[in-house]
């Protein structure tokens, strides 16, 4: 029925560089992304595909371009607070379809289309929606209507990530205030897993996934709309490690899921029984030991961190599900949260992060030190941070 085989074996699957017959979105186009918004039942048609601009056949093999997926539901028992959830799902239904790959999120997306499933007839984004409406609406029952459109026109994308960049916004906000003290349960996810076999997620209302893209509210959403899902409750338990906080249930649940590879999570500690990372973490802390400190990259930054590695080869060290001290990926998000590190001394070990992703979180960080903390217009190399420390009084 359609023209690729769709089953969760194909998750997983990678497509490399001159293997796809078009790319959308991804690290070298700027503006790509995905939104889920929660509509009236009149306001769906269901069933509705739209592409607004070239289709995958009308584009030339290679090409590489914006792109946003515009998915809206409608149904009686949905939730204006599912919308994350929903859109989360983006990822792991476009990887069930045979040669389609899905990486991120949000405004960070990236699809690649094998030439193989091209030649075997996938060569329009009708197909990839019908495939999606299909999944969603059998497997998430609570969706009684579902209409999608696929923009690939630049001047269309650039209109709908306007407006999906302010409903992220406010999604970030609404996670400000609550502290993992006021609530008893904790959320995890395991969505990753077919990327990254031993990894687990813990959410808590100061942890978001480090994809960025499961809130804790949307943690308590998933396992209303799902509840067999790859979401689930974990009643947090102690603290039984009061520095890099640590939770005897969590650690129990992390166990489990993880098949016995890890045991123990500090919750936010870089340094000392590290959260796991799949692949999909919007930033990466990498512990510095010339400073004893650490440096702070995003995906989005272009060119060779302060330690002389891009951000590709920094993921390749953080990633794989494994526990790697020194190593973590974040969700941006996390960088402003109260307890962002906090059992590794959190601000005042930072000591490098590129100056766009400083300004984002200066209001986290104390007056006194954000100017302490180089960027890449301060410094080139670790010998020039290292001095710039020593000038700052840090070391
Ligand atoms: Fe879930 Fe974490 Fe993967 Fe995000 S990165 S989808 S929270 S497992
Ligand atoms: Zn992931």
């Amino acid at each position: 029925m359609y023209p690729v085989d769709v089953g969760p074996q194909y998750e997983g699957e990678r497509i490399r560089k001159g293997e796809f017959q078009v790319e959308f979105g991804g690290p070298s186009v700027s503006h790509k992304g995905e939104l889920a918004t929660v509509r009236g039942l009149d306001e769906v048609e269901h069933d509705k595909i739209t592409v607004t601009g070239p289709d995958i056949k009308d584009l030339p093999e290679g090409y590489s371009g914006s792109f946003f997926i515009k998915l809206d539901v409608a149904g009686e028992a949905l939730e204006k607070d599912m919308e994350a959830v929903l859109e989360r799902r983006i990822h792991q239904y476009i990887n069930y379809i045979e040669g389609v790959f899905h990486m991120a999120q949000r405004s960070d997306v990236w699809i690649r289309i094998h030439k193989n499933s091209f030649k075997n007839g996938l060569n329009s984004l009708e197909h990839v929606g019908r495939i999606l409406i299909d999944l969603y609406t059998a497997e998430l029952p609570v969706i009684e209507k579902m209409s999608l459109e696929f923009a690939t026109d630049p001047a269309r994308v650039q209109e709908l990530l306007g407006g999906a960049m302010k409903v992220y916004k406010e999604r970030d906000e609404r996670m400000k205030g609550l502290r993992e003290e006021d609530v008893e349960e904790f959320y995890g996810c395991v969505l990753c897993q077919s990327f990254a076999p031993t990894h687990v997620c813990v959410i808590t209302p100061e942890r978001v996934g480090l994809c960025g893209a499961v809130s804790w509210y949307d943690g308590r959403a998933a396992t209303k709309v799902d509840p067999e899902g790859a979401q689930f409750a974990i009643p947090k338990g102690n603290l039984v490690d009061e520095e890099g906080i640590g939770y005897d249930n969590v650690n129990e649940v992390v166990a489990e899921r993880t098949m016995g590879e890890s045991t123990r999570f500090s919750l936010h500690s870089a340094l000392s029984y590290p959260h796991t990372s799949c692949g999909c973490f919007e930033a990466i802390v990498f512990y510095i030991p010339e400073v004893d400190g650490f440096g702070i990259v995003s995906r989005d930054f272009v060119g060779s961190t302060v330690v002389g590695n891009p951000f590709s080869t920094l993921a390749g060290m953080a990633s794989g599900g494994k526990q790697n001290e020194g190593y973590l990926g974040v969700g941006v998000q996390y960088l402003s949260s109260p307890k962002f590190l906090i059992g590794d001394g959190g601000y005042s070990r930072v000591a490098w992060m590129p100056s766009t992703l400083k300004e984002l979180v200066q209001e986290s960080v104390s007056e006194g030190l954000l100017d302490k903390i180089a960027t890449e217009k301060d410094v080139q190399n670790v010998d020039e941070l290292t001095e710039f420390m020593q000038n700052a009084g840090r070391l």
